[in-house]
């Protein structure tokens, strides 16, 4: 027997096409480098869209072909989103906090041919374009200034489009747009998405108990767009019409507590060391700096501190937080209270909320021990996690299958290290190549950086490894103060002492004025582990 259903293709189209027709009226808000905001309509977005697709066809872009953008979050990357699938291209979101050579190695490896870029970011654009080929630079005038002669502008590509446009014809396994990895080791490795994992990922993200992203909502995203297709979030505001609040170039917690003071978002998401530095401005004066009421906070990218989330609480925000990488487009687990756990005592859903969450549905996972062996759902046994789905990569772009990425029966090696409980509920305990091994036994950095965070005086903590002639490996904690704060490193161990046994406990604390980050805004362990080797 065959089922009766028609098999019409997956598409990005689909969800342009929606928003065109339904929400004309929704708003995308765009700060423009002199803070001044822009405003657009969805009716705008959509011909926009479609204009920047009839423009790059007229160019002579062919399916599957590159267009890089070099942008920060507002209204135009968006309509790249959108424009440059429904050409039939594939977009590609170039990271521009990484070295302008490691962008230009990026580049040439996708074989970027188009390039659209922000005016305001012309002067990294100068420090690589030499070496990449790129054959049009589409600039937009972010700033309003005049776009220089030599390149192309975006306004004026627009302008140049044909009238009639019709969508480039596609399979819906066909490619929509790439990100590269943020590689902390070796060479970063592009993870290309397609129509078909694109609109499953975002029916999945967007479930109740994930990001319940309704018409009513607006959402403000800190994720950089060039980091996991941020998220996938603009493609679930697209599907439902709702209005996106971008920050442009101002990410400073005061700029973005400004900004949610103007347009109020319901929604907002970023990286856990964007809302470490804005708990600081709100627990400095909660007169002057104030979250809008019940707002909620998508946080991801790495582990949420339970202090933190406690912190946002008491200022009316709620935190859902969220595991994943970009290989899984991004999404993996979601932090949410089950029915079984809702009558549970504050701690216990706080201590819930601080783990990565329950596995999202329509996607495989499983713990995979040191002896190769699946792990018990018991909360305690540890594995390497490891993932199969629609939304989830099978490969990297143009580089050999290997063994240590993706397994013989096809499973995505995360790298990640976790237990998961019988709940459900999966805690991360390290990256594979983070894990503290110490005589012969595991300590988790993430367990014991969430723990210092606690501590009233500590504003960041990062715990390394450092090698050690009679341990193998010791744990070495980087600790940054709040400002006016005290604490000695016996103060800390002794604060640790509550939650770990007492060879755990660090032997060196280290005060530092500032964690380094890595280009996506994380803790960068690998720079750490140089600074201390
Ligand atoms: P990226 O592909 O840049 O988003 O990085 C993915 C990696 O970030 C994962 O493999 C994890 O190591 C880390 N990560 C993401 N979310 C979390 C989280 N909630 N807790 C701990 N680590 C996380």
């Amino acid at each position: 027997m065959r089922a009766t259903m028609m098999r019409t293709p997956l598409s990005l189209n689909q969800l342009l096409e929606r928003a065109g027709r339904l929400y004309p009226e929704s708003q995308i808000v765009s700060r423009r480098p002199d803070k001044s905001l822009a405003r657009h309509s969805f009716a705008d977005f959509y011909k926009r869209s479609r204009k920047l697709a009839g423009a790059l066809l007229a160019a002579g872009l062919k399916k599957g072909e590159r267009v890089a953008t070099l942008c920060w979050n507002h209204h135009a990357h968006l309509e790249c989103y959108f424009g440059i699938p429904a050409a039939g291209g594939v977009m590609h979101t170039l990271n521009l906090r990484l070295a302008p050579d490691d962008i230009a190695w990026i580049a040439n490896h996708a074989k970027d041919r188009f390039l659209i870029v922000d005016d305001v970011l012309l002067p990294l654009l100068e420090q690589f374009r030499a070496r990449v080929p790129f054959e049009k630079i589409i600039v937009f005038p972010f700033s309003g200034a005049a776009v220089p002669n030599e390149f192309t502008d975006y306004e004026a590509f627009l302008a140049g489009a044909p009238e009639a446009f019709d969508y480039a014809p596609h399979e819906e396994d066909d490619p929509v747009a790439m990100c590269y990895t943020s590689g902390t080791t070796g060479r970063p490795k592009g993870v290309v998405y397609s129509h078909r994992s694109t609109v499953i990922h975002t029916l999945m993200a967007n479930q109740p108990d994930h990001w319940c992203l309704a018409a009513r909502d607006s959402v403000m995203p800190v994720t950089p767009m060039f980091h996991a297709n941020c998220w996938g979030v603009p493609y679930a505001c697209v599907m439902m019409g709702i209005k996106m609040v971008f920050p442009g170039p101002h990410l400073h917690p005061e700029d973005l507590l400004s900004l949610m003071a103007a347009e109020q978002p319901t929604y907002v998401l970023g990286v856990p060391t964007i809302w470490i530095s804005m708990a600081q401005l709100l627990e400095s004066d909660p007169q002057k700096y104030r979250l809008p009421q019940g707002v909620r906070m998508l946080v991801g990218g790495a582990a949420m501190p339970e202090a933190l989330i406690r912190t946002y609480a008491k200022h009316g925000a709620s935190v859902s937080h969220g595991w994943g990488m970009t290989e899984m487009s991004p999404l993996g687990t979601v932090s949410y209270l089950k029915p079984e756990l809702r009558n549970a005592g504050e701690d216990e859903k706080f201590r819930r909320l601080a783990m990565a969450g329950v596995p999202a549905p329509i996607m495989d996972i499983r713990l995979i021990g040191d002896d190769g062996r699946e792990q018990p759902w018991d909360g305690v046994s540890m594995g390497e996690i490891q993932v199969r789905g629609p939304f989830i990569a099978g490969s990297y772009h143009e580089v050999a299958t290997e063994p240590e990425k993706f397994t013989a029966d096809g499973w995505l090696r995360t790298g990640d290290v976790a237990a998961i409980d019988r709940h459900g509920y999966v805690r991360i305990a390290d990256r594979t190549k983070d894990l503290i091994k110490s005589g012969g036994e595991w300590i988790s950095s993430v367990d014991m950086e969430n723990r210092l965070m606690g501590h009233e005086a500590v504003q960041e903590a990062a715990v390394i490894a450092v090698a050690d002639a009679k341990w193998g490996e010791r744990p070495l904690a980087c600790v940054v103060l709040k400002p006016g704060k005290a604490a000695s490193a016996e103060d800390l161990r002794s604060h640790l002492a509550g939650a770990f046994a007492k060879w755990q406990l660090p032997d060196r604390v280290e005060f530092i004025e500032a964690i380094p980050r890595t280009s996506t805004g994380k803790f960068w362990k690998v720079k750490l582990r140089e600074m201390f080797r």
